[in-house]
């Protein structure tokens, strides 16, 4: 059917591993002014920041605070800890150590990913992700979007699709795991688009991909467009969504690990798609379902 990374990581660890998300409280160039102001169109960094991850926070406790989380939940022992808010490459190379290491001594975490933007490597970071990889497990999760410029600079992600697959080859060279996050249904992109770009991220060393719907979330940019201009959006219903997701999974590479498809922001905060809160694994099952269909 499709490689999950689920999976993928209990064949590789032999069991269960959960993700804890954190934050070290950097900025985002897209917002500071370095790259641009303001940030994506769609973004509200709120609606992934779990309750642990206040960038107050210290790092190790962040830590616990998720492991006491999850380990409620689940019956698992071990741990990835994962820079998720804002853009985790960008603070200056002695800071970035210091706080992938403060995740990394506890005896628990087994590895590392790290979320950034494509124009926020350099060699120095890519130095030091190599580096931590020949000890612990490392992915560095690249936030792609799109392949199309066209809609990158509609929704102001200050980047081209150039810079992204600049930046998935050269820290490709670097031996890094490379997962790259797009987003399905941006506004101006048609399904042959879309699907196109399972054919180009097949075609480059990526080896897990995260897709999500679009998503319009209250108190961005992107719910101004949306109410002014509605005309300009085209969102599924979960059902067409998970028919497209079929089509991309089988026109992706056959050993492409698919980490996620859906995101689950908060309810209260979606203004659309209105999917009822459906949850990744309920999604997943209706994947499964047309599959098997
Ligand atoms: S989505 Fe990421 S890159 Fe864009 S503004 Fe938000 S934190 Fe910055």
């Amino acid at each position: 059917m499709y490689r999950d990374y689920a999976s993928y990581i209990k064949e590789k660890f032999g069991m269960r591993v959960q993700k804890i998300a954190l934050n070290p409280g950097f900025n985002c160039p897209n917002r500071d002014g370095k790259i641009g102001i303001g940030g994506c169109t769609y973004c509200n960094n709120q609606t992934f920041s779990p309750f642990y991850g206040k960038a107050s926070t210290p790092i190790p406790l962040q830590l616990e605070q998720g492991i006491a989380f999850f380990s409620k939940k689940y019956k698992c022992q071990k741990y990835i800890a994962y820079f998720q808010s804002y853009t985790n490459t960008y603070a200056d190379i002695e800071t970035l150590e210091n706080i992938y290491y403060q995740a990394l001594e506890n005896p628990n975490v087994i590895g590392l990913t790290v979320a950034t933007r494509p124009d926020c490597i350099d060699e120095n970071v890519l130095k030091l992700l190599q580096k931590i990889s020949e000890k612990y497990y490392t992915v560095l999760e690249l936030g792609v979007e799109s392949c199309y410029d066209k809609t990158l600079k509609m929704i102001n992600r200050g980047h081209t699709f150039l810079q992204a697959e600049n930046a998935i080859k050269k820290a490709a060279g670097y031996g890094l795991e490379i997962c790259a996050h797009l987003i399905m249904y941006l506004p101006g992109e048609t399904e042959e688009m879309m699907l196109k770009t399972a054919d180009i991220m097949s075609a480059l060393p990526v080896k897990i991909l995260k897709l999500h719907q679009l998503q319009i979330i209250k108190g961005t940019k992107m719910e101004q467009q949306f109410k002014e201009n509605p005309e300009l959006f085209s969102l599924p219903t979960a059902d067409e969504y998970a028919d497209f997701v079929v089509k991309y999974i089988k026109r992706s590479r056959q050993d492409m690990i698919f980490e996620r498809f859906i995101s689950e922001s908060p309810m209260d905060m979606v203004v659309a798609p209105k999917w009822n809160g459906i949850k990744n694994y309920q999604f997943t099952q209706k994947i499964i379902e047309k599959f098997c269909s």
